[in-house]
């Protein structure tokens, strides 16, 4: 089986659109939409969800005021001050508190309990273009990292279980913890990037992960003639590192018009960004054959 993630640094690059496009383009695969602080891909592809489960990977701490005398002891032991002395009681900030479970062991009133917490939901959803993983992390929850990781075993065992041979994986943005849970150990990396002083810095920083993970990787170019000059400095400086642009788009209304129409792009209409896409689909296709992951007696074709 191989995994397929796509990512872009910055919002704004076309990436979901790009991605919505590949989902309706390939055939045997799950798709995971790994931006659990915002996903948006499952308005494209029209989905259905079918299992809804609870994402909980910690207790928090609360106070039995039956029981609490008001020592001030969870408070002077709590590192992270989620514990206040307010309105003639002691109360835990439920945002502050880490979990770590310390005012529970030293309150000598056991008035401290330490139960799990819900910090998201993660859904199995029908599409028109097969299964799709995808997540809602709740507000002001920092286990982004930990939940796509989640969502990558869960579409591993629909894609085992189905004999499926791709996970499509629409990726973080940002360069930070849940992108690298995206794409440590992924058969291909696409970045999506345009030309804008912001999305190449991006695009250095990701460059410079992925070189550290040695993942096969390509760069698509998208709205590449709103800067003709930045879009051949990126070229250069991809190409430079030993990468490919497997595709430069020129900027095109219909992908903001097909996202209104919740439709992919390749549904939407056909002109020159969706001949390039096939071509991205097709490049991408081939270079995974060469990678390490590669099943050459895979069961099923994905284009
Ligand atoms: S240590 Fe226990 S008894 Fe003391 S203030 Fe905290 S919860 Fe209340
Ligand atoms: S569980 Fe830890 S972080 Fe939370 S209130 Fe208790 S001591 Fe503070």
């Amino acid at each position: 089986m191989r995994e397929l993630v796509i990512i872009s640094g910055k919002g704004g690059t076309g990436k979901t659109s790009i991605v919505g496009s590949l989902a309706a383009l390939g055939k045997s695969k799950v798709v995971v939409d790994c931006d659990v602080d915002a996903s948006d891909l499952h308005l494209l592809l029209n989905n259905n969800v079918r299992e809804i489960h609870d994402f909980i990977v910690s207790c928090k701490a609360s106070i039995n005021r039956q029981r609490c005398s008001d020592c001030g002891l969870c408070a002077d032991y709590c590192r992270f001050d989620a514990i206040k002395y307010e309105q003639g009681e002691y109360r835990i900030d439920q945002f502050a508190c880490e979990g770590c479970g310390v005012c529970r062991y030293f309150c000598p009133e056991y008035a401290i309990a330490y139960e799990p917490v819900k910090s998201g939901e993660w859904f199995i959803s029908h599409t028109d273009h097969g299964p799709l993983v995808h997540a809602r992390l709740g507000i002001a929850e920092s286990n982004s990292g930990r939940l796509v990781s989640l969502l990558r075993q869960k579409a591993r065992e629909i894609a085992d279980k189905n004999e499926y041979d791709l996970v499509l994986i629409d990726g973080p943005p940002g360069i930070g913890c849940p992108v690298i849970a995206s794409i440590t150990g992924a058969s291909y990396v696409l970045i999506v990037t345009e030309p804008s002083q912001s999305a190449f810095h991006d695009l250095n920083r990701l460059l410079e992960l992925i070189e550290h993970f040695k993942i096969n990787c390509g760069v698509v170019i998208n709205k590449s003639d709103i800067n003709l000059t930045l879009t051949d400095h990126i070229k250069k400086d991809v190409q430079a590192r030993g990468i490919r642009v497997v595709a430069e788009i020129s900027f095109d209304p219909m992908m903001t018009e097909a996202q209104i129409n919740s439709q992919t792009l390749i549904e939407y209409t056909v002109n020159d960004s969706t001949r390039k896409i096939e071509q991205i689909w097709k490049t991408i296709y081939n270079e995974m054959q060469s990678s390490p992951g590669f099943q050459q007696n895979s069961k099923k074709e994905i284009l």
